[in-house]
Protein backbone atom coordinates (compact mmCIF):
# COMPACT_ATOMS: atom_id res chain seq x y z
CA UNK A 1 0.00 0.00 0.00
CA UNK A 2 1.19 3.92 -0.19
CA UNK A 3 0.40 5.21 3.34
CA UNK A 4 0.70 9.34 3.78
CA UNK A 5 1.40 9.85 7.14
CA UNK A 6 0.60 13.92 8.47
CA UNK A 7 1.47 15.21 11.21
CA UNK A 8 2.89 17.88 13.63
CA UNK A 9 5.37 16.12 15.25
CA UNK A 10 8.09 13.01 14.58
CA UNK A 11 10.48 11.96 16.53
CA UNK A 12 13.21 13.26 17.40
CA UNK A 13 13.40 16.03 15.17
CA UNK A 14 10.26 17.79 16.16
CA UNK A 15 8.97 16.54 19.42
CA UNK A 16 6.69 17.32 22.06
CA UNK A 17 5.64 14.56 23.41
CA UNK A 18 4.40 10.51 22.16
CA UNK A 19 2.82 11.67 18.96
CA UNK A 20 6.20 12.39 17.94
CA UNK A 21 7.33 8.77 18.70
CA UNK A 22 4.05 7.28 17.32
CA UNK A 23 4.87 8.87 13.94
CA UNK A 24 8.70 7.39 14.04
CA UNK A 25 7.68 3.79 15.28
CA UNK A 26 4.19 3.37 13.05
CA UNK A 27 6.15 4.33 9.97
CA UNK A 28 8.70 2.72 10.44
CA UNK A 29 7.24 -0.63 11.11
CA UNK A 30 4.79 -0.15 8.25
CA UNK A 31 7.86 0.61 6.02
CA UNK A 32 9.32 -2.87 7.70
CA UNK A 33 6.33 -4.80 6.53
CA UNK A 34 6.65 -3.67 3.23
CA UNK A 35 4.55 -0.35 2.71
CA UNK A 36 5.28 2.42 0.82
CA UNK A 37 5.26 5.05 3.50
CA UNK A 38 5.41 8.93 2.83
CA UNK A 39 5.77 11.55 5.59
CA UNK A 40 4.65 15.44 5.66
CA UNK A 41 5.48 17.56 8.45
CA UNK A 42 5.87 21.76 8.47
CA UNK A 43 9.31 22.82 7.93
CA UNK A 44 10.12 24.12 11.17
CA UNK A 45 12.91 26.45 11.79
CA UNK A 46 13.07 24.53 15.28
CA UNK A 47 13.95 21.12 13.54
CA UNK A 48 16.13 18.93 14.90
CA UNK A 49 18.75 18.95 11.61
CA UNK A 50 21.35 17.02 12.61
CA UNK A 51 19.32 13.50 11.81
CA UNK A 52 18.42 14.93 8.84
CA UNK A 53 20.43 14.41 5.72
CA UNK A 54 18.01 16.85 2.61
CA UNK A 55 18.57 15.68 -0.64
CA UNK A 56 20.32 18.02 -3.33
CA UNK A 57 17.06 18.63 -5.22
CA UNK A 58 15.51 22.17 -5.10
CA UNK A 59 12.26 22.05 -3.67
CA UNK A 60 8.87 20.85 -5.68
CA UNK A 61 6.93 24.03 -6.06
CA UNK A 62 3.04 23.64 -4.36
CA UNK A 63 0.74 26.46 -4.56
CA UNK A 64 -2.09 26.81 -1.67
CA UNK A 65 -5.11 28.40 -1.39
CA UNK A 66 -5.16 30.39 1.27
CA UNK A 67 -7.88 33.60 2.44
CA UNK A 68 -8.66 34.16 -1.33
CA UNK A 69 -5.06 34.20 -2.43
CA UNK A 70 -2.76 31.39 -4.13
CA UNK A 71 0.17 31.25 -2.03
CA UNK A 72 3.75 29.57 -3.50
CA UNK A 73 5.28 27.03 -1.20
CA UNK A 74 7.86 24.13 -1.98
CA UNK A 75 8.18 20.47 -0.74
CA UNK A 76 11.33 19.32 0.39
CA UNK A 77 12.79 15.73 0.72
CA UNK A 78 14.99 14.79 3.32
CA UNK A 79 16.09 11.10 4.90
CA UNK A 80 15.77 10.48 8.80
CA UNK A 81 18.34 8.64 10.24
CA UNK A 82 19.45 7.23 6.39
CA UNK A 83 15.87 5.71 6.47
CA UNK A 84 12.47 6.85 6.37
CA UNK A 85 12.29 10.18 3.50
CA UNK A 86 9.96 13.05 4.90
CA UNK A 87 8.40 15.88 3.03
CA UNK A 88 8.88 19.24 4.27
CA UNK A 89 6.45 22.21 3.09
CA UNK A 90 7.98 25.21 3.79
CA UNK A 91 5.17 27.78 3.27
CA UNK A 92 6.23 31.35 1.75
CA UNK A 93 3.45 32.80 3.55
CA UNK A 94 4.59 36.48 4.96
CA UNK A 95 3.33 35.31 8.03
CA UNK A 96 5.79 33.01 8.08
CA UNK A 97 3.88 30.70 10.13
CA UNK A 98 6.43 27.76 10.61
CA UNK A 99 9.69 30.43 11.31
CA UNK A 100 8.40 30.70 14.57
CA UNK A 101 10.91 28.88 16.96
CA UNK A 102 8.41 26.68 18.67
CA UNK A 103 6.06 23.53 17.17
CA UNK A 104 2.80 25.23 19.06
CA UNK A 105 1.67 27.64 21.46
CA UNK A 106 1.32 30.80 18.51
CA UNK A 107 -1.86 32.67 18.45
CA UNK A 108 -2.39 31.78 15.29
CA UNK A 109 -1.87 28.04 15.40
CA UNK A 110 -5.37 27.37 13.98
CA UNK A 111 -4.08 29.07 10.43
CA UNK A 112 -0.70 27.24 10.68
CA UNK A 113 -1.52 24.01 10.81
CA UNK A 114 -5.14 24.64 8.27
CA UNK A 115 -2.30 26.03 5.65
CA UNK A 116 -0.33 23.26 6.27
CA UNK A 117 -3.18 20.54 5.53
CA UNK A 118 -4.38 22.25 2.60
CA UNK A 119 -1.06 23.03 1.04
CA UNK A 120 -0.10 18.91 1.55
CA UNK A 121 -3.70 18.35 -0.05
CA UNK A 122 -2.88 20.54 -2.73
CA UNK A 123 0.70 18.74 -3.31
CA UNK A 124 -0.91 15.17 -3.70
CA UNK A 125 -3.90 16.56 -5.53
CA UNK A 126 -1.08 17.38 -8.23
CA UNK A 127 0.78 14.27 -7.98
CA UNK A 128 -0.42 11.60 -10.98
CA UNK A 129 0.08 8.73 -7.74
CA UNK A 130 -2.46 8.55 -5.51
CA UNK A 131 -2.48 7.56 -1.80
CA UNK A 132 -4.00 4.14 -0.48
CA UNK A 133 -4.23 5.78 2.67
CA UNK A 134 -3.92 9.09 4.09
CA UNK A 135 -3.59 8.95 8.12
CA UNK A 136 -3.89 12.00 10.11
CA UNK A 137 -3.11 13.04 13.39
CA UNK A 138 -4.81 15.10 16.59
CA UNK A 139 -6.97 17.96 15.14
CA UNK A 140 -3.62 19.78 13.26
CA UNK A 141 -4.49 17.34 10.01
CA UNK A 142 -7.67 16.29 10.82
CA UNK A 143 -9.19 18.45 8.42
CA UNK A 144 -7.65 16.73 5.68
CA UNK A 145 -10.08 14.12 5.95
CA UNK A 146 -13.02 16.52 5.22
CA UNK A 147 -10.74 18.26 2.25
CA UNK A 148 -10.17 15.38 0.21
CA UNK A 149 -13.94 14.73 -0.17
CA UNK A 150 -14.31 18.54 -1.41
CA UNK A 151 -15.71 18.53 -5.25
CA UNK A 152 -12.26 20.00 -6.32
CA UNK A 153 -10.60 16.56 -4.76
CA UNK A 154 -12.68 14.32 -4.77
CA UNK A 155 -12.58 12.44 -8.02
CA UNK A 156 -8.33 12.51 -7.37
CA UNK A 157 -8.99 10.96 -3.69
CA UNK A 158 -12.14 8.51 -4.87
CA UNK A 159 -10.04 4.91 -3.87
CA UNK A 160 -7.67 6.72 -1.01
CA UNK A 161 -9.21 5.92 2.20
CA UNK A 162 -8.95 7.98 5.41
CA UNK A 163 -7.79 7.14 8.90
CA UNK A 164 -7.76 9.69 11.98
CA UNK A 165 -5.61 8.83 15.04
CA UNK A 166 -6.70 11.00 18.15
CA UNK A 167 -3.86 10.94 20.56
CA UNK A 168 -5.68 13.05 23.32
CA UNK A 169 -8.83 14.50 23.48
CA UNK A 170 -8.17 17.54 25.50
CA UNK A 171 -7.02 18.89 22.48
CA UNK A 172 -9.47 19.94 19.78
CA UNK A 173 -8.87 23.02 17.38
CA UNK A 174 -11.71 25.27 18.42
CA UNK A 175 -11.72 27.19 15.50
CA UNK A 176 -14.52 29.94 13.96
CA UNK A 177 -15.97 29.74 10.91
CA UNK A 178 -13.93 31.81 8.87
CA UNK A 179 -11.27 29.56 9.13
CA UNK A 180 -12.82 26.65 7.41
CA UNK A 181 -13.43 29.36 4.57
CA UNK A 182 -9.89 30.66 4.88
CA UNK A 183 -9.24 27.18 3.34
CA UNK A 184 -11.64 26.81 0.86
CA UNK A 185 -14.16 24.92 2.69
CA UNK A 186 -17.90 26.43 2.99
CA UNK A 187 -17.97 27.26 6.34
CA UNK A 188 -22.45 27.72 6.38
CA UNK A 189 -22.69 24.27 4.96
CA UNK A 190 -20.40 22.67 7.32
CA UNK A 191 -21.35 24.32 10.36
CA UNK A 192 -25.42 24.04 9.12
CA UNK A 193 -24.80 20.44 8.38
CA UNK A 194 -23.22 20.28 11.86
CA UNK A 195 -20.04 18.58 10.73
CA UNK A 196 -17.97 20.90 12.18
CA UNK A 197 -19.92 22.37 15.06
CA UNK A 198 -18.40 21.82 18.83
CA UNK A 199 -21.68 20.43 20.31
CA UNK A 200 -20.86 22.22 23.63
CA UNK A 201 -19.67 25.57 22.26
CA UNK A 202 -21.24 25.82 19.25
CA UNK A 203 -18.05 27.13 17.50
CA UNK A 204 -16.09 24.91 15.23
CA UNK A 205 -13.99 21.75 16.06
CA UNK A 206 -11.60 20.69 14.01
CA UNK A 207 -10.95 17.40 15.54
CA UNK A 208 -14.44 16.69 15.42
CA UNK A 209 -14.83 17.55 12.00
CA UNK A 210 -12.07 15.00 11.11
CA UNK A 211 -13.97 12.36 13.16
CA UNK A 212 -17.37 13.04 11.28
CA UNK A 213 -15.81 12.72 7.46
CA UNK A 214 -12.95 10.28 8.31
CA UNK A 215 -13.57 6.52 7.02
CA UNK A 216 -12.18 5.12 10.40
CA UNK A 217 -11.38 7.12 13.57
CA UNK A 218 -8.71 5.29 16.49
CA UNK A 219 -7.47 6.24 19.64
CA UNK A 220 -4.38 5.00 21.64
CA UNK A 221 -5.15 2.72 23.64
CA UNK A 222 -8.73 0.27 24.50
CA UNK A 223 -9.14 1.36 28.13
CA UNK A 224 -9.06 4.95 26.96
CA UNK A 225 -11.59 4.43 23.86
CA UNK A 226 -13.80 2.96 26.21
CA UNK A 227 -12.93 6.18 29.03
CA UNK A 228 -13.87 8.58 25.90
CA UNK A 229 -17.91 7.15 25.25
CA UNK A 230 -17.97 8.50 28.37
CA UNK A 231 -18.87 12.74 29.34
CA UNK A 232 -15.96 12.87 31.16
CA UNK A 233 -13.39 11.57 29.22
CA UNK A 234 -14.79 12.84 25.86
CA UNK A 235 -14.52 16.23 26.76
CA UNK A 236 -17.48 17.19 24.95
CA UNK A 237 -17.21 14.82 22.09
CA UNK A 238 -18.43 11.15 23.76
CA UNK A 239 -21.71 11.56 22.12
CA UNK A 240 -20.37 11.68 18.73
CA UNK A 241 -17.99 9.24 18.85
CA UNK A 242 -21.28 7.22 19.97
CA UNK A 243 -22.60 7.77 16.64
CA UNK A 244 -19.73 6.97 14.89
CA UNK A 245 -18.74 3.62 17.38
CA UNK A 246 -19.19 1.05 13.94
CA UNK A 247 -15.85 3.41 12.94
CA UNK A 248 -14.05 4.12 16.15
CA UNK A 249 -10.94 1.78 17.84
CA UNK A 250 -8.80 1.97 20.23
CA UNK A 251 -5.51 0.93 18.93
CA UNK A 252 -2.44 0.68 21.67
CA UNK A 253 0.47 1.90 20.84
CA UNK A 254 4.07 0.31 20.20
CA UNK A 255 7.20 1.53 21.15
CA UNK A 256 9.93 1.68 18.63
CA UNK A 257 12.71 -0.83 19.93
CA UNK A 258 15.37 0.58 17.32
CA UNK A 259 15.40 3.56 19.14
CA UNK A 260 14.27 2.68 22.54
CA UNK A 261 16.63 0.27 23.73
CA UNK A 262 19.11 -0.25 26.30
CA UNK A 263 21.11 -2.57 24.19
CA UNK A 264 21.84 -0.18 21.50
CA UNK A 265 20.60 3.47 23.05
CA UNK A 266 23.37 6.30 21.62
CA UNK A 267 22.68 8.09 24.62
CA UNK A 268 23.43 5.91 27.36
CA UNK A 269 27.02 5.11 28.31
CA UNK A 270 26.63 0.76 29.35
CA UNK A 271 24.46 -0.59 27.93
CA UNK A 272 22.74 -3.82 28.75
CA UNK A 273 19.89 -6.18 28.38
CA UNK A 274 17.40 -8.22 30.74
CA UNK A 275 20.10 -11.09 30.70
CA UNK A 276 22.24 -8.61 32.32
CA UNK A 277 21.43 -5.84 34.26
CA UNK A 278 24.33 -4.96 36.12
CA UNK A 279 25.99 -2.07 33.63
CA UNK A 280 22.47 -0.24 34.39
CA UNK A 281 23.95 0.52 37.63
CA UNK A 282 26.89 2.10 36.23
CA UNK A 283 24.27 4.47 34.26
CA UNK A 284 23.07 5.49 37.60
CA UNK A 285 25.67 6.23 38.56
CA UNK A 286 27.23 8.30 36.01
CA UNK A 287 23.68 10.49 35.51
CA UNK A 288 23.79 10.54 39.42
CA UNK A 289 26.82 11.98 39.40
CA UNK A 290 26.77 14.25 36.28
CA UNK A 291 24.29 16.43 38.60
CA UNK A 292 26.18 16.38 41.29
CA UNK A 293 23.68 13.81 43.73
CA UNK A 294 24.86 11.18 46.06
CA UNK A 295 24.87 7.17 44.58
CA UNK A 296 22.73 5.39 46.80
CA UNK A 297 22.99 1.56 46.22
CA UNK A 298 19.98 1.36 49.15
CA UNK A 299 17.77 4.05 47.78
CA UNK A 300 15.70 3.68 44.37
CA UNK A 301 16.17 6.44 41.93
CA UNK A 302 12.81 7.47 40.82
CA UNK A 303 11.96 9.60 38.07
CA UNK A 304 8.92 11.20 36.34
CA UNK A 305 9.39 12.70 32.67
CA UNK A 306 6.27 14.53 31.65
CA UNK A 307 4.80 17.72 29.78
CA UNK A 308 4.22 19.49 33.77
CA UNK A 309 0.30 20.22 32.60
CA UNK A 310 -3.01 19.12 34.42
CA UNK A 311 -3.39 15.86 32.67
CA UNK A 312 -0.11 14.49 34.48
CA UNK A 313 -1.04 14.69 38.01
CA UNK A 314 1.15 17.69 38.70
CA UNK A 315 -0.48 18.01 42.35
CA UNK A 316 1.40 14.98 42.84
CA UNK A 317 4.62 14.80 41.17
CA UNK A 318 5.41 18.56 43.21
CA UNK A 319 3.75 16.59 46.67
CA UNK A 320 6.36 14.37 46.06
CA UNK A 321 9.20 16.51 46.93
CA UNK A 322 8.43 17.38 49.97
CA UNK A 323 7.79 13.04 50.87
CA UNK A 324 10.90 12.00 49.06
CA UNK A 325 13.04 11.55 52.26
CA UNK A 326 10.53 9.93 54.25
CA UNK A 327 9.62 7.98 51.09
CA UNK A 328 13.58 6.20 51.44
CA UNK A 329 13.91 7.61 47.84
CA UNK A 330 15.61 9.70 45.50
CA UNK A 331 13.87 12.14 43.24
CA UNK A 332 14.31 13.17 39.59
CA UNK A 333 11.67 15.06 37.32
CA UNK A 334 12.60 15.94 34.32
CA UNK A 335 9.52 18.31 32.32
CA UNK A 336 8.21 21.40 31.00
CA UNK A 337 5.64 23.09 31.63
CA UNK A 338 3.49 25.60 29.25
CA UNK A 339 1.46 27.03 32.01
CA UNK A 340 3.72 30.24 32.50
CA UNK A 341 2.51 29.86 36.53
CA UNK A 342 2.99 26.01 36.68
CA UNK A 343 6.51 26.83 35.52
CA UNK A 344 7.21 29.16 38.11
CA UNK A 345 6.06 27.12 40.28
CA UNK A 346 7.92 24.00 39.39
CA UNK A 347 11.21 26.94 38.95
CA UNK A 348 11.15 27.43 43.02
CA UNK A 349 11.17 23.75 43.36
CA UNK A 350 14.20 23.36 40.96
CA UNK A 351 15.76 26.06 42.87
CA UNK A 352 15.22 24.94 46.27
CA UNK A 353 16.71 21.73 45.28
CA UNK A 354 19.50 22.62 43.41
CA UNK A 355 22.22 21.51 45.31
CA UNK A 356 20.04 18.55 47.40
CA UNK A 357 22.14 14.74 47.43
CA UNK A 358 19.02 13.12 46.70
CA UNK A 359 16.65 15.40 44.64
CA UNK A 360 16.34 17.24 41.43
CA UNK A 361 14.50 18.81 39.23
CA UNK A 362 15.12 19.78 35.60
CA UNK A 363 13.08 22.07 33.95
CA UNK A 364 14.19 21.80 29.76
CA UNK A 365 12.97 19.37 26.87
CA UNK A 366 16.37 17.19 26.30
CA UNK A 367 15.95 13.44 24.87
CA UNK A 368 19.39 12.61 25.68
CA UNK A 369 18.65 13.63 29.54
CA UNK A 370 15.60 11.69 29.34
CA UNK A 371 17.16 8.11 27.78
CA UNK A 372 19.81 8.76 30.35
CA UNK A 373 17.19 8.52 33.22
CA UNK A 374 15.44 5.86 31.77
CA UNK A 375 18.28 3.62 31.92
CA UNK A 376 19.73 5.39 35.59
CA UNK A 377 16.41 5.03 37.14
CA UNK A 378 15.08 1.97 39.10
CA UNK A 379 11.24 3.38 39.38
CA UNK A 380 9.33 5.62 36.64
CA UNK A 381 6.38 7.44 38.34
CA UNK A 382 3.18 8.26 36.25
CA UNK A 383 0.13 9.95 38.47
CA UNK A 384 -2.00 10.70 35.29
CA UNK A 385 -5.50 11.71 35.76
CA UNK A 386 -6.22 10.22 32.19
CA UNK A 387 -3.34 9.25 29.42
CA UNK A 388 -4.24 8.11 26.53
CA UNK A 389 -1.77 5.56 25.60
CA UNK A 390 1.50 7.10 27.41
CA UNK A 391 4.66 5.99 26.70
CA UNK A 392 6.93 6.84 29.47
CA UNK A 393 6.20 3.51 31.37
CA UNK A 394 6.42 1.64 27.94
CA UNK A 395 9.86 2.98 27.47
CA UNK A 396 10.81 2.63 31.74
CA UNK A 397 9.66 -1.08 31.53
CA UNK A 398 12.27 -1.68 28.32
CA UNK A 399 14.41 0.18 30.40
CA UNK A 400 14.20 -2.20 33.73
CA UNK A 401 12.59 0.95 35.42
CA UNK A 402 9.63 -0.50 37.11
CA UNK A 403 6.87 1.64 36.58
CA UNK A 404 4.20 3.24 39.27
CA UNK A 405 1.45 4.24 37.49
CA UNK A 406 -2.17 5.40 37.89
CA UNK A 407 -4.81 3.08 36.65
CA UNK A 408 -6.19 5.02 33.76
CA UNK A 409 -6.49 4.45 29.87
CA UNK A 410 -3.25 3.32 28.50
CA UNK A 411 -1.93 2.44 31.73
CA UNK A 412 -4.43 0.26 33.04
CA UNK A 413 -3.73 -1.77 29.57
CA UNK A 414 0.20 -2.18 30.08
CA UNK A 415 1.35 -2.08 33.73
CA UNK A 416 -0.36 -4.88 35.60
CA UNK A 417 -0.28 -5.25 39.74
CA UNK A 418 -0.29 -7.72 42.19
CA UNK A 419 -3.69 -9.40 41.46
CA UNK A 420 -4.36 -7.97 38.10
CA UNK A 421 -4.65 -11.59 36.82
CA UNK A 422 -1.39 -10.71 34.86
CA UNK A 423 2.05 -11.58 35.33
CA UNK A 424 3.09 -8.02 37.71
CA UNK A 425 5.18 -5.76 35.72
CA UNK A 426 4.71 -2.67 38.49
CA UNK A 427 2.48 -0.95 40.95
CA UNK A 428 -1.29 0.57 40.12
CA UNK A 429 -3.12 2.78 42.33
CA UNK A 430 -6.46 4.32 41.66
CA UNK A 431 -7.02 7.77 43.33
CA UNK A 432 -5.93 11.15 42.02
CA UNK A 433 -4.99 11.26 45.95
CA UNK A 434 -1.27 11.53 46.36
CA UNK A 435 -1.37 9.83 49.15
CA UNK A 436 -2.41 6.63 47.28
CA UNK A 437 0.46 7.14 44.70
CA UNK A 438 2.72 7.48 47.70
CA UNK A 439 1.27 4.24 49.47
CA UNK A 440 1.99 2.80 45.99
CA UNK A 441 5.33 4.33 46.17
CA UNK A 442 6.15 2.61 49.72
CA UNK A 443 4.99 -1.06 48.71
CA UNK A 444 7.68 -0.94 45.98
CA UNK A 445 10.47 0.71 47.84
CA UNK A 446 9.78 -2.41 50.40
CA UNK A 447 10.32 -4.55 47.55
CA UNK A 448 13.05 -2.68 46.33
CA UNK A 449 15.22 -2.94 49.56
CA UNK A 450 14.21 -6.19 51.18
CA UNK A 451 13.30 -8.22 48.67
CA UNK A 452 16.15 -7.83 45.27
CA UNK A 453 15.14 -11.11 43.93
CA UNK A 454 11.76 -10.57 43.63
CA UNK A 455 13.00 -6.39 42.50
CA UNK A 456 14.92 -8.62 39.54
CA UNK A 457 12.01 -10.30 38.64
CA UNK A 458 9.58 -7.19 38.33
CA UNK A 459 12.06 -5.42 36.31
CA UNK A 460 12.45 -8.63 33.46
CA UNK A 461 9.17 -9.55 33.46
CA UNK A 462 8.67 -5.30 31.92
CA UNK A 463 12.17 -5.84 30.06
CA UNK A 464 10.45 -8.82 28.31
CA UNK A 465 7.38 -8.02 27.48
CA UNK A 466 6.66 -7.35 23.72
CA UNK A 467 5.48 -4.04 23.44
CA UNK A 468 6.93 -3.20 20.20
CA UNK A 469 5.32 -1.88 17.26
CA UNK A 470 4.61 -5.43 15.67
CA UNK A 471 1.19 -6.11 16.63
CA UNK A 472 -0.37 -2.61 16.66
CA UNK A 473 1.09 -2.13 13.03
CA UNK A 474 -0.95 -5.10 11.71
CA UNK A 475 -3.96 -3.61 13.68
CA UNK A 476 -3.64 -0.54 11.81
CA UNK A 477 -2.88 -2.54 8.43
CA UNK A 478 -6.35 -3.92 9.04
CA UNK A 479 -7.59 -1.15 9.28
CA UNK A 480 -6.27 0.27 6.46
CA UNK A 481 -7.29 -2.68 4.21
CA UNK A 482 -10.46 -3.20 5.52
CA UNK A 483 -13.38 -2.81 3.22
CA UNK A 484 -16.69 -1.15 4.79
P1 LIG B 1 2.38 12.89 26.07
O1 LIG B 1 2.27 12.53 24.62
O2 LIG B 1 1.06 13.18 26.72
O3 LIG B 1 3.36 13.99 26.34
P2 LIG B 1 3.56 10.24 26.41
O4 LIG B 1 3.87 9.47 27.64
O5 LIG B 1 2.72 9.59 25.39
O6 LIG B 1 2.95 11.63 26.88
O7 LIG B 1 4.93 10.65 25.67
C1 LIG B 1 5.88 11.47 26.27
C2 LIG B 1 7.16 11.43 25.44
O8 LIG B 1 7.84 12.68 25.61
C3 LIG B 1 8.14 10.36 25.92
O9 LIG B 1 8.96 9.96 24.85
C4 LIG B 1 8.98 11.12 26.97
O10 LIG B 1 10.25 10.54 27.16
C5 LIG B 1 9.08 12.49 26.31
N1 LIG B 1 9.29 13.62 27.21
C6 LIG B 1 8.38 14.21 28.03
N2 LIG B 1 8.95 15.27 28.65
C7 LIG B 1 10.23 15.34 28.24
C8 LIG B 1 11.33 16.22 28.53
N3 LIG B 1 11.20 17.25 29.35
N4 LIG B 1 12.53 15.98 27.91
C9 LIG B 1 12.65 14.94 27.04
N5 LIG B 1 11.66 14.08 26.73
C10 LIG B 1 10.46 14.29 27.31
Amino acid sequence: MYIVQVASELAPIAKIGGLADVMMGLSRELKWKGHEVAIFLPKFDCLEKKYLTFKHEPAQPVTTYFQGQWYAGGMEQAKLNGDLTITFYDSHHPKKFFHRGCIYGESDDNDRFLHFSRAVVDFLHAQERVPDIIHVHDWETAIIACLIREPEFRAHFAKTKTVLTIHNFDYQGRCSPHNLDDIGLHSHECMTAEQFLDPITKDGNLLKGGIMYADHVVTVSPTYAKEVLTPQGGKGLDQVLRACSNKFVGILNGLDYSYWNPEIDRFIAHHYTHKDTEPKRRNKQATLHEFGMQYRQDKPLLVAIARLVPQKGIQTLKALFAQAESLGIQYFLLGTAPDPRVHEDFAQIAHAYADHPDIRCVLRTEESLAHKLYAASDMLLVPSEFEPCGLTQLIAMKYGSVPIVRRTGGLADTVFDMGDNNVQNGFCFNSMQSSEAFHAIQRAVEIFVHDQKKWHTLMKQGMEYDFSWNKPTDSYIALYEHHS
